[in-house]
């Protein structure tokens, strides 16, 4: 039986449930259909934190909530999800509840089973199992507004505890991005692990590398969304899943260091670009095989460059600019180290990376003091206005 907490004792109201979310709810229950939010929003909610997006759960098929909303379009090739659009381009997410398939109900090709295993309805109790830890299994239900709790959610979120729901050994292998995901909101809600989960994740940590890379890369890109990316990609390494995450990526102690800065920076406000993010990782491990000096041309900068994020480009099936982003960035700091002085540095001035390439750089410094002294005098460069040298051809970015 589930624990269900009355409106009365928890602090979840509807002033703080999205508009257009508790319209989708109430329709919903209008027509006889279970209507709760799930997942991520009601764990925040309870938590006193802004949700990022509210989810429904529905015991209405794909089908019957099409019928109910007239801006509401199906998605996912088997995945078939509800997603009602608002005005300014929002979308609410309505999903069935689902539940863990039997083995004898899998299809044969094991290509098709994460794909099926997405797909077979069940009753909220279901649903709540198939999710990954206890503080994402909450449910708010719309009609009594009581939130409901199969599998002590409510309890780990007093305790501000990450737990598994089920056994940790058998989800990781189910899929093994869960692994990450512990890691990522542990630092997130600055939460503790369950020691079960960090025994399974250092029984199963090879198997990350089995992860589709796509799914790695968005989870990672989160990482860095969420300003998380120094500590989590720091306690991957110290549990040695990195190398199986990031494809042989070893990473260093100054490395997390700079990716821990630039997770300061997008605290401050700025938003993280993938080819930064890139750069960043590999800065390190470039400038080691790279060391700046006059004496080496920038060609076999950019060939380095090249060497270095190609094999991760292509892993994670990258696009182009991106990639050129990068490695634009890369050389850009190979030339602010080289210092000041060398030919072509009028036009490295005016080149559109280079703002970018210097505030990469400049957190970089703040890893290696002994650099501090080269940002302040390109600092003194590239604030000069660049009409007193010639008309300006920089792009404005
Ligand atoms: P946020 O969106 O704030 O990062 P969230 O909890 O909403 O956090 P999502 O990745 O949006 O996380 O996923 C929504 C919900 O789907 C989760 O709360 C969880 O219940 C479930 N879920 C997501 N990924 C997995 C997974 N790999 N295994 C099992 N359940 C998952
Ligand atoms: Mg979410």
């Amino acid at each position: 039986q589930p624990i269900i907490l009355p409106r009365d004792q928890h602090g979840i109201s509807r002033k703080q449930i999205d508009e257009d979310s508790l319209k989708v709810l109430y329709r919903l229950h209008r027509n006889k259909h279970l209507a709760y939010l799930v997942g991520g929003s009601v764990r925040d909610l309870l938590l006193g934190r802004q949700p990022k997006d509210f989810d429904i759960g529905t015991d209405a098929t794909p089908a019957e909530v099409r019928r109910l909303f007239r801006n509401c379009f199906l998605v996912g090739k088997r995945f078939r999800l509800a997603h009602i659009r608002f005005k300014g381009n929002k979308l609410i997410e309505v999903a069935t509840f689902r539940r863990h398939p039997r083995k004898d109900e899998l299809p044969e090709d094991p290509d098709e089973h994460f794909h099926f295993v997405q797909n077979v309805f069940g009753t909220p109790r279901e649903d709540a199992y198939r999710r990954d830890f206890t503080i994402n299994a909450l449910f708010y239900n719309i009609a009594d507004f009581s939130v409901i709790d199969h599998v002590g959610g409510l309890e780990d979120l007093r305790a501000k505890r990450i737990r598994m729901i089920g056994d940790p050994l058998v989800r990781f292998e189910e899929d093994p991005v869960r692994m990450l995901r512990a890691l990522e909101f542990a630092a997130r809600l600055d939460f503790t692990l369950d020691p079960a989960i960090l025994d399974g994740i250092e029984e199963k940590k090879e198997l990350i590398a089995t992860a589709a890379p796509a799914r790695i890369r968005e989870e990672i890109l989160e990482l860095y969304r969420h300003k998380v990316a120094g500590p989590v990609l720091k306690h991957c390494r110290e549990l040695g899943m990195l190398p199986h995450l990031l494809a042989g990526y070893p990473g260093t102690d100054e490395s997390i260091e700079l990716i821990s800065k630039i997770d300061q920076r997008t605290a401050s406000g700025k938003p993280i670009e993938e080819g930064f993010a890139i750069a960043a990782l590999y800065l390190r491990l470039f400038m080691d095989s790279c060391p700046p000096s006059p004496q080496v041309p920038i060609t076999e900068a950019l060939h380095k460059a090249n060497e270095i994020i190609i094999p991760h480009c292509r892993y994670f099936s990258i696009a182009q600019g991106i990639r050129h982003q990068a490695r634009e960035l890369l050389v850009g700091c190979f030339r602010l180290a080289r210092g000041r002085g060398i030919r072509g540095e009028r036009r490295f001035l005016q080149h559109p990376f280079t703002p970018q390439s210097f505030e990469l750089f400049s957190l970089w410094a703040e890893v290696r003091p002994d650099l501090k002294a080269l940002v302040k005098e390109w600092q003194n460069a590239l604030q000069k206005p660049t009409s007193e040298k010639e008309p300006t051809r920089r792009k404005p970015r």
